[in-house]
């Protein structure tokens, strides 16, 4: 079968031909229609420092995708052939506490599919049957094969109460745009968000936001004062894993507001902790998606109007991965979705 590897370790990513994978008693067998690119993916491609210590060389990689079930495991309950899929990229162990009490997102043994185990830009797919999700039919097989960034996005929102609450997301990435978007239609009042791309923050604006900020040009105090927001923001969500964002989003927050933190730092980073310690923040990290309440939440958000079509800017064959790979890097776009049917 076709499918996308990081075969030698540089900058790239090429097109090969490898077996189909074989599923285990409890395992699916998923025909992919599309995929889409991750920024964990971009790492890859790039072969950053993080990229060269945790992914084997040769590797299939991605973990964004839908598609349908061909086969399965004799043990799979729950599942029928044709079933459309997408799929948790956490493989959980199953036995740790957290597992055992339901709260798989927290596992300290995952594995991750495309990142630890063959992934998801191919032909097909295997993952345990536990990790798939059957898809609504009203949902389109687009907006499935964004779930898992989705969920990135709805477990962040959804970590904190935002109905009537003003929210500032820091980050216009894919995520930090759905999770605006999230915020908006579960009811908060102001959401504001951030970036120094204007096509990104054209992209929020597009999606809901009430502000979009550049940062480079503007100042989030001058915006708050504009929105007549006297106190600071309620909630915050921390989307870009840029140091000088968070230390922003720290100093408008309100006293006793709530951050989650989805941006993941390159390295250590210091920050103001006065802002913290004073205004009695409450700090949630923030790991994936619940497993499976996050996943129903999503297609119940979808299902109940929210519209997160514009996200999804382009779209390729995949034969014309580069084509993908570039316009993702490039910084101008929204998500990138990889066609293989
Ligand atoms: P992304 O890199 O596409 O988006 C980050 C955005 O932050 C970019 O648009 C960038 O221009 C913007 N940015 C740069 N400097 C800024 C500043 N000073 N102020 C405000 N914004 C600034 O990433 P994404 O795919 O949308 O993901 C968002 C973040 O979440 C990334 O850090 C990613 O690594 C992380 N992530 C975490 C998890 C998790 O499980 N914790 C899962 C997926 C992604
Ligand atoms: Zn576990």
């Amino acid at each position: 079968m076709k499918a996308l590897s990081k075969l030698n370790s540089e900058a790239g990513i090429w097109l090969t031909d490898v077996e189909i994978p074989e599923p285990g008693h409890n395992d699916l067998l998923i025909k992919i229609h599309k995929t889409a690119i991750c920024g964990t993916d971009m790492h890859i491609y790039n072969w950053d420092e993080w990229s060269q210590k945790t992914i084997p060389v040769p590797m299939v990689v991605g973990h964004e995708y839908v598609g349908e079930v061909v086969g399965m495991g004799q043990e799979v309950v729950g599942f029928q052939m044709g079933d459309r899929v997408s799929g948790e990229g956490h493989i959980t162990c199953g036995h740790c506490r957290n597992c055992r009490a339901g709260r798989r997102h927290l596992c300290r043994n995952t594995y991750g599919v495309g990142v630890d185990r063959q992934g998801a830009f191919a032909e097909y797919l295997v993952i345990p049957a536990l990790n798939a999700f059957k898809i609504p039919d009203n949902i389109s097989d687009d907006l499935a094969s964004i779930f898992d960034p989705l969920g990135n996005a709805v477990h962040t929102a959804l970590s904190f109460d935002l109905v009537g609450e003003d929210v500032l997301i820091t980050g216009a990435g894919p995520i930090g745009i759905m999770a605006a978007a999230v915020a908006k239609h579960v009811g908060a009042r102001h959401v504001v968000i951030t970036d120094i791309n204007e096509y990104r923050l054209d992209l929020a604006r597009k999606m809901g936001a009430t502000r979009a900020v550049n940062v480079a040009k503007e100042s989030l105090s001058d915006v708050t004062t504009e929105l007549g927001m006297s106190e600071g923001f309620d909630v915050g969500l921390e989307m870009s894993g840029v140091p000088a964002a968070f230390c922003d989003m720290l100093s408008a927050m309100n006293h006793g507001g709530k951050v989650a933190m989805l941006g993941i730092p390159a390295g250590e980073m210091a920050i103001d902790w006065s802002q913290v310690i004073f205004k009695g923040l409450i700090i949630k990290g923030i790991y994936g998606r619940e497993m499976f309440e996050t996943w129903y939440k999503m297609a119940s958000l979808i299902q109940s109007g929210l519209d997160l079509t514009p996200i999804i800017t382009h779209q390729f064959h995949i034969d014309d991965f580069q084509k993908g790979f570039d316009t993702m890097g490039s910084g101008e776009s929204g998500k990138v979705i990889l066609n293989w049917k």
